[in-house]
């Protein structure tokens, strides 16, 4: 990924379990080979594996800070050439100006997050962020049923709301395997 001086938007999204934040710290690292300055942030709200880290499911970590809101990142990026968000769906609206302003400030940016939620709907800041990025790369899991390529976070325990944090709570699906339901699971065992 070319590094535009005059700043640009990357955004890494797809389902539960497709590598995002093992590709977002791959990203990473390869800017601080090329001695780029890098801070990172995540919502507070992402506590799964400790505040301070982005952290892969194979439990790669890069450190981190978390961020109660989108001022927070404003103020403490300053000075640096990178700034990288993990689980950039649970920030709220203001991040899609805030993502726009740091580029437009020379400053490369790349988040990452879920593009759809458990109800295959847009979420959060996702889809504002995915149309305006200059860069955009979806990863694919692979579904649990059949194998094909994953674009859906299917939730196991049938709750209704949009935030439940935790990936023992998802597996990832096809499309089709997503819309046949528990079923789907029980032909598997
Ligand atoms: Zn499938």
């Amino acid at each position: 990924m070319p590094h535009n001086p005059r700043g640009q938007v990357e955004v890494i999204c797809g389902c539960m379990f497709s590598g995002k934040s093992e590709e977002l710290i791959r990203r990473l690292r390869r800017a601080e080979i090329a001695r780029m300055t890098v801070r990172v942030f995540k919502p507070a709200i992402d506590d799964r594996y400790g505040a301070k880290a982005v952290v892969s499911h194979l439990r790669d970590e890069f450190p981190c800070t978390p961020v109660e809101n989108a001022r927070q990142i404003v103020d403490l990026c300053g000075g640096c050439d990178l700034v990288g968000i993990d689980e950039v769906q649970f920030m709220g609206p203001e991040i899609v100006k805030v993502v726009d302003d740091l580029a437009r400030r020379g400053k490369r940016v790349i988040v990452a997050g879920l593009d759809l939620d458990a109800f295959e709907e847009p979420f959060g800041p996702m889809a504002e962020l995915l149309v305006r990025a200059d860069y955009v790369t979806k990863l694919h899991a692979v579904c649990v049923v059949c194998g094909e390529d994953a674009t859906r976070s299917y939730r196991k325990s049938g709750t209704t709301g949009q935030v439940e944090v935790g990936s023992d709570q998802y597996e990832a699906r096809c499309r089709g395997c997503y819309h046949h339901g528990p079923e789907a699971a029980v032909a598997v065992a």
